[in-house]
């Protein structure tokens, strides 16, 4: 039998498996309150997510997840990175209405 998991270990599993399908590796990924945003990929390769970010549906979750993740290989917002957020978070633009900041996910321009 399965045990239960809190859910922020969920979202700690749900991040290692996107990043294993999107081949990415990255140091370290961390929970942490952020009031101001979701998440964060700092250049050293460490994805920081909001604690409370295990609350919310898990398609939204995908959409920060991944958008991070994928920073461990794109580290602007270019044709790439949008092309690549489509393949895998179809529809991802209407998810970017709840962020946080006005900017990006992570805080970014
Ligand atoms: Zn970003």
């Amino acid at each position: 039998m399965r045990s239960p998991l809190y859910p922020a270990e969920e979202l700690r599993r749900r991040t290692v498996a996107w990043a294993v399908k999107l081949r990415v590796n990255p140091r370290v990924v961390r929970l942490q309150d952020m009031r101001r945003k979701w998440g964060s990929c700092s250049s050293r390769g460490t994805v920081t997510l909001a604690t409370d970010l295990a609350e919310q549906d898990g398609r939204f979750q995908d959409f920060v997840i991944v958008h991070e993740l994928l920073h461990l290989r794109f580290p602007t917002h270019g044709r790439l990175f949008k092309v690549m957020m489509t393949t895998h978070v179809p529809g991802w633009r209407a998810l970017e209405a709840r962020r946080r900041d006005g900017a990006g996910v992570n805080g970014d321009p």
